[in-house]
């Protein structure tokens, strides 16, 4: 037999000495889910959700500062035309990247307020803002390749990055510079494997904006160190909430950079129509776009057509600015309460943001205050590793006070350690943020109660 020959398939003879049969049986997986299933983080504001059901349950009204999702009702104009067209009866499969009035209108409204060409065949629909940032990943990364992304930032962003096998390289963002970074803080992040850049202003978790200068010095740094296939993803969907007369500003708008920007918004905060499950994407080029239309097709063919137009005249119809001044309007008003309502919790430091509708008050103090830092040091190692001072804190707040807000670690895990904070929405109106301040305040003069709900060991971290 030549060492080419064709042997049929059969049963090999058994080695001398070898365990029969059993020696060869292929291993099972010891879990039922793939390596990359178990990388996948999650978003807690959304986890929680149960627990807070659980408090309701028996009886408890709980303050609801978890979810990002303003507490306004999605306005006629937006509501009538999603009707009228059921009625008319677009109720069927549509185009897959998104009708092309609503693709035309994104396109405009981008292109318009970036002062910047778009056109229709780089738009692509989705269903919400959310999805786009974990295609772009899978599209863009190989194993290996990097993604840079602000921490804290969208728990979305970490956790993608460990699913597709990319490295995550997150810019930690400083609370002295106002959660805020420039060309400076970005350009030692950016090497031969970054892949994409994802930027996120105004901010979730911190509310802060960014100034045109600091803008400006980012571009630069990405223009000189990073080839032209990096892509920068620039996650805009709070576009529109900004108090203090602050600007939107976008990097797509310097020079040359649209050509290297996604960039990405939605009608969830906007329009206050989280429940409408249309989001977007401008892309570089059409041929980019195309990519994203077929992960589109694979996954779920298309979005309700009857939705979609609603979205355009949300983006089209004059009456939408009046619904988003009055929203900011109403924000303002609760930023200015709560930051100066935490402020005169012995152990809080909360900064103004400048735009979206989170607080993120430093809690060091308040951890200390309550003995946090010493009880989190004294859990065994498993609860320990789940979990910080600040989740504590935020246990203790939704379970004994019944305020539920979220700790630190569930806006990227990465180099969390050692850092007090929490995110607090101020999506909710203005007399339970009132309630939930009291109740905050009472929280933080009760250390026994705290000593005693760690010790009571009641509830999972
Ligand atoms: N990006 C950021 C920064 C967000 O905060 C959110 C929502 N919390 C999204 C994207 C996703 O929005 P959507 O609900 O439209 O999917």
């Amino acid at each position: 037999m030549t060492a080419h020959a064709i042997v049929a398939p059969g049963p090999r003879p058994a080695r001398q000495g070898a365990v029969p049969s059993r020696a060869t049986k292929p291993k099972p997986r010891a879990s039922l889910f793939s390596a990359r299933t178990r990388l996948l983080g999650s978003e807690n504001a959304f986890r929680i959700g149960p627990q807070i059901k659980a408090l309701e349950d028996k009886g408890f009204k709980v303050i609801k500062c978890n979810l990002g999702e303003p507490d306004f009702p999605l306005a006629p104009h937006i509501a009538e035309e999603v009707k009228r067209q059921i009625d008319l009866g677009l109720t069927h499969y549509c185009d897959p990247q998104g009708i092309l009035p609503l693709r035309e209108a994104i396109a405009g409204a981008v292109a318009r307020r970036r002062n910047i060409e778009v056109t229709p065949d780089r738009v692509v629909v989705f269903p919400g803002g959310k999805p786009p940032i974990g295609l772009a990943q899978q599209t863009y990364c190989d194993p290996g390749d990097e993604v840079i992304y602000p921490s804290p930032g969208f728990p979305i962003y970490e956790s993608f990055t460990k699913y597709v096998g990319a490295r995550p390289r997150p810019l930690h963002l400083r609370e002295e510079s106002d959660f805020s970074f420039g060309g400076r803080e970005l350009a030692p992040l950016i090497g031969h494997r970054t892949r994409i850049i994802i930027l996120n202003f105004p901010s979730n978790p911190t509310g802060s904006v960014i100034s045109r200068e600091q803008l400006e010095s980012i571009a630069e740094v990405i223009r000189r160190k990073a080839p032209a296939q990096v892509r920068v993803y620039s996650d805009e969907i709070y576009e529109d909430i900004l108090f203090d007369g602050n600007r939107h500003h976008s990097i797509a708008s310097f020079p040359g950079m649209a050509q290297r920007t996604i960039i990405a918004s939605g009608v969830s905060k906007s329009y206050a129509w989280t429940g409408g499950r249309i989001g977007w994407a401008v892309f570089p080029t059409a041929e980019e776009a195309t990519v994203f239309k077929n992960l589109n097709i694979n996954y779920f063919s298309c979005l309700p057509a009857y939705n979609q137009m609603g979205a355009r005249i949300a983006l089209e119809s004059p009456l939408s600015r009046d619904g988003i001044a009055r929203m900011c309007a109403a924000f303002t008003e609760r930023r200015d309460l709560m930051v100066a309502g935490l402020n005169a919790i012995p152990g809080i430091r909360c900064r103004k943001p400048g735009g979206a509708f989170y607080l993120f008050p430093n809690i060091a103090g308040l951890c200390e205050n309550l003995g946090a830092v010493e009880a989190h040091r004294k859990l065994p190692a498993p609860d320990r590793g789940r979990s910080s001072p600040s989740t504590l804190v935020q246990m203790f707040l939704l379970w004994r006070y019944q305020v539920a807000t979220m700790d630190r670690r569930s806006f990227g895990r990465i180099g969390s350690d050692g850092l007090h904070y929490l995110r607090l929405s101020i999506a909710t109106g203005l007399d339970d943020l009132k309630t939930g301040l009291e109740r905050m305040r009472a929280a933080a003069a009760d250390r026994k109660g705290f000593q005693a709900f760690i010790q009571g060991r009641e509830h999972p971290w």
